[in-house]
């Protein structure tokens, strides 16, 4: 396949020197209300700036925390992706959102709460906050987007640039399939929007995997990559069509799952040989002769043109 154009796109309008004030429009909820975890979507409103009509879905913008950590300096910058449409949120393109987890953690009885995302979602509409950016210039949707089918796979968060792709999409030219993993059903994150999109859309299909819920016909637990074992036809022809895109997003880690199980499943065209060695080992992989583990993975190739990764 010819090299995938990928759009010019902006970087670093506004840094950590000189970030810009804008306000927050709309902060809610999008877990359930019995979930465990909390996940919010916020707005803000970008009008007058530089990020208006700037930050395309793919891209993250920074967030700066007042205050100081705990050795004195100004808290580091923290990046989140961009969940509204390169459009802008509902088409406004003085409108961006982004999805954010509170992260809280318990170490030896000592409760540690991340410093941005309870910042972030602490904030009320009208309140005032710090971005930088845009940033990110790959994981992106091609310069003609419609040319290419789409595999999204996201754990939690990492929907967030998703919920942006799928609305830069024109499904009635091409087609695209969210596979998304998180641990309980009260997690699923957009389903107010994505499980209707899928209903009226043939060419749009949602796939979910509840690890701590959710069991495989053998009995086993439904990850992300496991969705992939199990995908209808329609997703299964999408995988092995020479003209579709994977992308992930999502926790660390998540991307050793789906890349195993593209090369047991024979995909190997997604994936490049590092050298000599590794053209070896992507035919010993397609004739089952080599077992295919993360360290022969590391050494022998690496994602190709058509895989795109953004995890954190
Ligand atoms: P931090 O303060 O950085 O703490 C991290 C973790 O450590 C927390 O779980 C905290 O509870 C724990 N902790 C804090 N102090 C201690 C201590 N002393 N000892 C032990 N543990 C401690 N996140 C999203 O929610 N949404 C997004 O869309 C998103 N997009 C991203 C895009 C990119 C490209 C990248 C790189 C990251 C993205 N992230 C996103 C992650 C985000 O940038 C932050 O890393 C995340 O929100 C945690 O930041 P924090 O400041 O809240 O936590």
């Amino acid at each position: 396949m010819a090299d995938i154009a990928l759009p010019e796109v902006k970087l670093n309008l506004y840094n950590v020197k000189s970030p810009i004030q804008v306000k927050v429009v709309e902060n809610r909820i999008v877990t359930k209300e019995s979930s465990p975890n909390i996940v919010r979507h916020l707005v803000f409103d970008v009008s007058g700036t530089q990020l208006e009509g700037n930050v395309i879905a793919g891209q993250s913008v920074g967030v700066l925390t007042p205050g100081e950590d705990q050795n004195g300096k100004p808290h580091k910058l923290r990046l989140y992706s961009m969940a509204s449409p390169s459009r802008g949120e509902g088409g406004q393109s003085h409108l961006i959102s982004t999805t954010v987890k509170r992260t809280i953690e318990e170490i030896d009885g000592k409760l540690y709460t991340g410093v941005a995302s309870n910042y972030l979602c602490d904030l009320q509409p009208g309140d005032p906050v710090l971005l930088t950016g845009p940033s990110g210039r790959r994981f992106l949707l091609p310069e003609d987007a419609n040319a290419y089918q789409y595999l999204f796979f996201a754990t939690g968060t990492g929907v967030a640039p998703f919920r942006g792709m799928i609305q830069d999409l024109d499904l009635s030219k091409t087609s695209a399939t969210l596979a998304f993993g998180c641990a309980y059903r009260t997690d699923v994150l957009y389903a107010d929007e994505f499980d209707p999109l899928a209903r009226d859309q043939a060419s749009f299909h949602f796939l979910k995997a509840i690890s701590r819920e959710d069991r495989r016909a053998d009995g086993s637990k439904a990850y992300v990559h496991t969705l992939l074992e199990d995908a209808p036809e329609a997703v299964r022809k999408q995988v092995a069509a020479k003209n579709t895109l994977i992308y992930i997003c999502g926790l660390k880690g998540m991307e050793w799952g789906i890349y195993k199980t593209l090369l047991q499943q024979g995909h190997s065209s997604y994936f490049d040989p590092k050298n000599d060695e590794g053209v070896a080992w992507l035919k010993s992989v397609a004739s089952g002769a080599a077992k295919i583990t993360e360290e022969d993975f590391k050494t022998y190739v690496k994602p190709g043109p058509r895989l795109f990764e953004e995890v954190y």
